[in-house]
């Protein structure tokens, strides 16, 4: 199936590791010229050659923090200097940390807005003038099976990812007439390099063995098995592309039959 992403400028946030590098990855495979971004500028070069030697296609480096409304705009504007255009944006972000309720004073919740919710409001809000100038555009935000089905220790998540999601379906709304998409993938767990060391600490915390600790993650997977990065990014590539013009407002997950409930 031809994508009909050749040509196309895509913009992917937090993208020099895990599922925002898979985001790149893929639509650069599909021909689309690509800005990724992260703090860590090592990475983020690495990163960046690695796509382009790999695809061939252009890729554009800046180093920023969504959680900073300066560094969006600088990013945003850096990308349609180098390229001209934005036509595609992937919303992402470092995970907010885990709690309970009664463990969270103001501070974490304040950083959390700031990182998981402004963090999209402000790079929907730079990016959609540049969409809607072409009558096309597409917005793929990466949120959390945790939209679907709030988990205990992950209050921040639960919470903010949930704003995305409304924020999304009420974007999809808005600018459908401008030929502009909103969607959310919602990953359940995926072997990124966090989480392959996250379950290593826990192995060692617990004094299992890492086979152990997947197979306790693994136990509600009815697939069995933790997601591959690359299998969220197949689902990121086909939302932003031309076919799939008609999706929008939706929140789909990719995650091996965890969520239990029926939408
Ligand atoms: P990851 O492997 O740790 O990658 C995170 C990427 O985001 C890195 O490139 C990181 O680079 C960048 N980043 C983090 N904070 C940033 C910030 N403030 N500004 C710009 N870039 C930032 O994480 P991941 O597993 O891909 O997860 C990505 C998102 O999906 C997280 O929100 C996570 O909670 C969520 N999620 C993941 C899973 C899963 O199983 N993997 C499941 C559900 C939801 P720097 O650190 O250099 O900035």
């Amino acid at each position: 199936m031809d994508l009909g992403l050749r040509g196309k400028v895509a913009l992917v946030v937090a993208a020099s590791k895990g599922l925002g590098k898979a985001a790149a990855l893929e639509l650069a495979r599909e021909g689309a010229a690509v800005a990724i971004c992260a703090r860590t500028e090592a990475t983020l070069r690495a990163t960046a050659a690695e796509i382009e030697r790999a695809t061939g296609s252009e890729v554009l480096a800046v180093v920023a923090d969504v959680s900073h409304a300066d560094d969006v705009e600088r990013l945003v504007q850096a990308t349609v200097d180098r390229f001209g255009r934005l036509d595609i944006l992937v919303t992402n972000a470092g995970g907010p940390p885990p709690g309970y309720f009664l463990d969270l004073g103001d501070e974490p919740w304040h950083a959390a807005v700031e990182l998981t919710l402004m963090s999209t409001v402000r790079l929907c809000r730079a990016a959609i003038p540049h969409m809607r100038k072409n009558g096309w555009g597409r917005i793929v935000n990466i949120t959390s099976v945790s939209v679907k089905q709030p988990m205990d220790n992950l209050l921040l998540s639960n919470a903010l990812r949930a704003g995305v999601v409304g924020l999304a379906k009420t974007l999809s709304n808005q600018f459908a007439s401008d030929g502009v998409t909103v969607n959310s993938v919602c990953p359940g767990w995926t072997l990124t390099d966090r989480v392959v060391e996250l379950n290593a600490t826990r192995a060692r915390e617990d004094g299992v063995s890492v086979r152990e600790v997947e197979r306790q993650v693994t136990a509600d997977i009815p697939m069995g098995r933790m997601g591959q990065p690359q299998e969220l990014a197949a689902l990121i590539a086909f939302l932003a592309s031309e076919r799939a013009g008609y999706i929008t407002g939706t929140a789909i997950p990719v995650d091996g039959g965890y969520v239990k409930g029926l939408l």
